[in-house]
């Protein structure tokens, strides 16, 4: 980062870092760079380090240089999805006979990538909701662990952990703090500044922001863990393409005003479900009734766009997933668009049975950007179906 960044708003980085004008041209929006290769004056002879699109490519380098710019951070890497930068982590650090203490309620991918993709390798795993910093403190007392890795705001349940308390107690046990933080995006929340080693993202979700782009981003500012992150980004190559990576590069120059909005939203939608009597129990870190509403509004400048509620049952809750209008019936979240899940049967339908398995009665919304009044209008009548 410059020391030019480091005086300027989340908002200026976010549209300029990484975005200089294109120097043959005066293109102001950087060309997207399809070449898989680089011509070289002589042997090794290369233009600004590029030889080949595996090893570095201008519109990734562009993209890492903005998302380190709005993480605050030196280091960024851009993958094809969250869960290839999710791997890429878990290998540069982790060896056989090491453990992962995980939140009890993080993505069913981040689970399953880790109990059975990277078991077999010699990973174990111990689960711990960390919203309960004792119980992660009693955790790390019993065992050490080399990874710290938690989701705050989590899905769906949207439970709040105290990211400077966790680090603390991480670094005090060696470990590793890994902060995931596609709920809330760096627009909301920036784990770094509070104490995390590194910053995971699914770019798939709110950074690119419109549903059409898959990616994963790693954030973090020790070099030498750098180095390893990047060798095997390297070395691996599950990195994004270069159309993937424009297409990420133009959502995150919306992203602040995109989370200012759905935030917005999400909150009165979470006004409306809490004084709804259908509805037994509304999740919004936004509401003051929400156990971890104090500390978000602590580690957070807004409350985001997630937005879970329980229903009286299975029934009534897969009833209402399937009545909105509006919000669509659909995985992922983030976009623009509202989307309504059933976490039972779709995105967490991998953990059921598990330690992280959501109750039957859940919906999750994703909140989009769309006219409030449009939103409750849907909620409500879901609700009457
Ligand atoms: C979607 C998601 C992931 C996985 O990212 P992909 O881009 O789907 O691979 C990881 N963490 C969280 C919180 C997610 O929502």
């Amino acid at each position: 980062m410059t020391s030019q960044n480091a005086a300027r708003g989340f908002a200026s980085l976010a549209v300029h870092a990484g975005q200089e004008f294109d120097p043959t041209t005066g293109a102001v929006i950087p060309p997207v760079h399809f070449s898989t290769t680089y011509a070289q004056d002589g042997i090794g002879g290369l233009h600004g380090g590029y030889e080949y699109g595996r090893s570095g490519n201008p519109t990734r380098t562009a993209l890492q240089r903005q998302l380190a710019a709005i993480e605050g951070a030196a280091h960024a890497f851009s993958f094809s999805s969250g869960l290839a930068a999710e791997d890429t982590l878990l290998r540069a650090v982790l060896r056989p006979g090491d453990e992962v203490l995980l939140s009890n309620d993080v993505y069913g991918g981040t689970y399953r990538l880790i109990s059975r993709v990277l078991a077999p390798w010699g990973i174990g795993l111990r689960i711990v909701d960390m919203s309960d910093l004792s119980a992660v403190a009693a955790a790390l007392e019993e065992r050490p662990a080399r990874i710290v890795w938690v989701e705050t705001p989590s899905n769906p349940l949207l439970r709040i952990t105290d990211i400077a308390g966790l680090a603390a107690l991480g670094h005090a046990a060696g470990a590793l703090v890994v902060v995931d933080n596609t709920f809330a995006s760096p627009a909301l929340q920036q784990p770094l500044a509070l104490g995390a080693d590194v910053v995971v993202h699914s770019t798939t979700k709110y950074i690119g922001g419109h549903s059409d782009v898959v990616g994963g981003a790693l954030v973090l500012n020790d070099d030498a863990l750098a180095a390893e992150v990047g060798f095997l980004q390297f070395g691996v190559g599950a990195v994004s393409g270069p159309l993937d990576a424009w297409l990420t590069t133009r959502g995150i120059k919306t992203l602040d005003l995109r989370m200012q909005q759905h935030s917005r939203n999400a909150a009165a939608v979470a006004e409306l479900l809490e004084g709804h009597d259908r509805v037994a129990r509304v999740y919004y870190p936004g509401l003051p009734g929400h156990p971890g509403h104090e500390l978000a509004a602590r580690q957070m400048s807004a409350f985001g766009g997630i937005v879970s509620l329980e229903l009286e049952s299975g029934e009534a809750a897969r009833r209402f997933a399937e009545s909105t209008q509006l919000f669509q019936l659909a995985e992922s979240l983030g976009g623009v668009e509202s989307l309504v899940n059933y976490p039972d049967a779709m995105t967490h339908a991998s953990v059921r049975g598990t330690e992280l398995a959501v109750p039957e009665e859940v919906v999750r919304l994703s909140v989009g950007i769309e006219t409030v009044d449009d939103l409750l209008a849907d909620v409500e009548q879901a609700l009457r179906v």
